[in-house]
């Protein structure tokens, strides 16, 4: 799809203060006016509205998009470009009176009656086309207008949205008759016959009408389970396709974009309210995307630097593993608040730091949410901009200096490619599913373990792909270095293909129990399964939850890293043994015809994720650097508190770099930066700052370019232009 080489910077509005996915009247075309006015002088380069189907359709087949409309018409005249983020989960309540099962069913078999939201089932075939006929002729008023640009076909995608139904314990959708039926049509498409279904799921079916979707764990298998988790994940790709198709059959020309609320790696998806797998909905799209609130409510925020850069590069690979551009759907503003929960107080450097950190991360496009706090409901007073009252702040303008940036140098922003990624972390998203099959709670267990690889990896400023387990068979040759991180689950294929890499010289450590079982769910032979014991040399005598943390001394490396959650001890085939528990090897390096595998038998990430031992990260960074890969920077502290500075650089087509500087602490300080010459195999002669006025010093050296005398305040970010 072409951009246009255009970089939207926006800001989400609507019309006297109604929060989305509400639609006001517009009561004063004056005063909107004057809004946007305001977001535009501020250096917004577009606007970004929405529409809902409960306010285009009040009646079956009565239609009202004046609202919409009359945005549209504000912003032709203004010279600001315009994005639509479509709703149809804010349904018209007519549905439920005119179609009684279209209404959402738990896995108890409590059916939801949609208040202002979740709307209605699409499973539905008569919802469905309601739907369809609100797209297309919502596209019909809204491509007309020459201020539009984009469309936001599905915010947040997941079964059910935008309510909490807190008296249904742990709820899981959709079981209507019509979802119900999708999945048995899904289901003979995968086994063909009954008999094969009755073989994997364990059941005596006479015939499909008699299958019922799987609502809890039982004790003989779960393979049932993983079948609904599975469909459910399709199920959401294939809606978002056809959301796509039907906008498209009216309006071909603009793009069309979605973004995730948050990266599928950090979740369980296909259950409870339902979310998906990333790198199968940017497939569907034109453009993807994340929603990104670093400091919103809940136990594991504020988001720390790596905690940010898991989100942003999880986000960033599964979009360029498909090709498609990666924009920022939802980018946080204010306070973070849901209902009595708070988050931490929000200020102008982190809305400035933020959208730096995504742009350093290939973003090309960001949505600031929203402009005015919201209005109502359970985040009332959360997330905004402006003032309560609408005037500016020091957030506002330092959102806009931001975007007036981005504006003037956008054929440098919309050009500029991170460095590219030597290191990859697996997504391994069937052990994702087996996770929810072995009643854990979430996936905090393989979040925390790629928290840590990835946190190695960034302090020596090396990009990290996340690289999809579906995409194990695409050229891995440009990796030096394969993290995977807790990998219970693993089919054959990824097996071999690991294998492979391997055996071509490749370099992989692995943590925790890889290949307990199948993608089916069923135990492997050995462990590590599917023939990776030959891969790591070693088979697992038994694994035991660690109730305390436990050291491991690694001699001959000088490390003494720490063991939490989860230890498994080895009996050594080929490999070498390089750290013990008890007399008992744990953690073991094998060669493997022209490369390396080493089998940690504990989870390498989580343990500097709860203990803060950084010879966890050493242990990947010195496996990273026998392997080639190399430091991109080093910092000279003059004053002040270097600690917390992150480095990142960009590639322009001109052979000129971005350097983007990120001071995470609170702190000032003021440091030289050493690149070494070899990472860009060229010289440089000057630096200029693009986000604040002047330049600074560079100076060369035999083997580095410096940039001398860089002066941060604390939380500033810096971008500098390198030539
Ligand atoms: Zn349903």
């Amino acid at each position: 799809m072409n951009l246009k080489n255009f970089f939207p910077v926006s800001v989400w509005y609507g019309p006297h203060r109604s929060r989305a996915p509400m639609v006001a009247k517009i009561r004063s075309i004056q005063e909107v006016e004057k809004d946007i006015i305001t977001i535009k002088s501020l250096g917004f380069n577009s606007i970004r509205f929405w529409y809902d189907w409960a306010t285009a359709e009040p009646k079956p087949d009565e239609w009202d998009f004046s609202t919409i409309d009359t945005l549209l018409s504000i912003v032709d005249k203004l010279q600001i470009k315009a994005i639509v983020q479509v709703y149809t989960d804010s349904a018209p309540n007519w549905v439920e009176r005119d179609y009684p099962d279209s209404l959402f069913v738990d896995r108890s078999g409590l059916v939801i009656h949609s208040q202002a939201s979740p709307g209605y089932c699409s499973d539905h075939p008569q919802v469905r086309k309601h739907i369809e006929t609100f797209l297309q002729k919502l596209a019909e008023v809204v491509a007309s207008h020459e201020s539009f640009y984009a469309w936001d076909i599905w915010s947040e995608p997941h079964i059910v949205q935008w309510s909490w139904i807190d008296y249904i314990k742990d709820p899981w959708f959709c079981y209507c008759k019509h979802s119900q039926k999708r999945f048995v049509e899904w289901l003979k498409k995968k086994y063909r016959t009954i008999d094969a279904l009755n073989d994997a799921w364990y059941r005596k079916h006479a015939s499909w009408e008699e299958v019922i979707a799987p609502r809890y764990v039982s004790l003989s298998s779960f393979r049932d389970l993983l079948d609904w988790i599975q469909f459910n994940i399709e199920k959401i790709a294939e809606d978002l396709r056809w959301k796509v198709a039907t906008i498209k059959k009216v309006d071909g020309e603009h793009v069309v974009s979605s973004h995730a609320a948050i990266s599928s790696v950090y979740g369980i998806p296909g259950i409870g309210y339902g979310a998906s797998d990333d790198w199968k909905l940017s497939e569907m799209v034109d453009v993807w995307g994340t929603s990104f609130y670093p400091k919103h409510t809940g136990s594991w925020m504020p988001l720390k630097p790596h905690h940010m850069g898991v989100a942003l590069d999880a986000s960033r690979s599964s979009c360029e593993s498909r090709g498609k551009p990666f924009w920022i759907g939802e980018l946080q503003t204010g306070h973070g608040v849901t209902g009595m929960r708070f988050g931490e107080p929000v200020d102008e450097k982190d809305v400035e730091r933020w959208a730096w950190l995504a742009v350093s991360r290939n973003a090309k496009g960001l949505n600031y949410y929203a402009w005015l706090p919201m209005s109502c409901g359970y985040e009332v007073s959360g997330f905004g901009l402006a003032e309560y009252d609408g005037s500016i702040n020091e957030r506002a303008i330092s959102a806009g200096r931001v975007a007036k940036t981005i504006t003037e140098k956008m054929e440098i922003f919309a050009s500029a490619k991170p460095l590219a990624a030597e290191v990859a972390i697996l997504y391994n998203i069937e052990s994702h599913k087996a996770l929810a099959c072995l009643r854990a709670e979430s996936a905090e267990l393989i979040r925390k373990d790629m928290f840590g690889m990835y946190r190695a990896m960034m302090d020596m400023g090396v990009n990290v792909d996340f690289l999809h387990i579906g995409d194990l068979h695409s050229d891995l040759s440009k990796y030096k270095l394969i993290l995977i991180p807790f990998s219970i689950a693993l089919d054959e294929k990824s097996a071999e293909a690991i294998k492979k890499y391997v055996a071509n010289g490749g370099t992989i450590l692995a943590d925790g129990r890889i290949a307990w079982m199948k993608e089916d769910g069923s135990l492997c032979e050995k462990i590590p399964g599917l023939g990776l014991h030959e891969l790591f040399g070693c088979e697992e005598l038994w694994m035991k939850e660690l109730k305390k943390e436990t050291n491991l001394v690694l001699k001959e490396k000088r490390l003494t890293v720490s063991a939490c959650r989860y230890l498994s001890v080895y009996r050594v085939t080929s490999g070498t043994a390089i750290a013990f528990f008890q007399d008992k090897p744990v953690i073991v390096e094998n060669n493997y015809f022209s490369g390396r595998a080493i089998m940690v038998g504990t989870l390498i990430g989580v343990g500097y994720e709860e203990t803060g031992n950084t010879d966890n990260l050493e242990l990947i960074r010195q496996l990273a650097t026998e392997r080639g890969v190399q430091r991109k920077y080093f910092v000279r502290v003059r004053s002040g508190d270097a600690d917390s500075l992150e480095i990142r650089f960009s590639t322009l087509p001109s052979g000129e770099i971005l350097v983007f500087v990120f001071n995470h602490t609170n702190s000032e300080c003021c440091f030289d930066l050493s690149i070494p010459k070899n990472v860009f195999q060229r010289a440089f002669e000057e630096a200029t700052c693009l986000n604040r006025t002047g330049s600074v010093a560079v100076e060369s050296t035999p083997e580095f370019t410096v940039i001398t005398d860089i002066a941060m305040d604390g939380g500033e970010t810096l971008v500098f232009l390198l030539q």
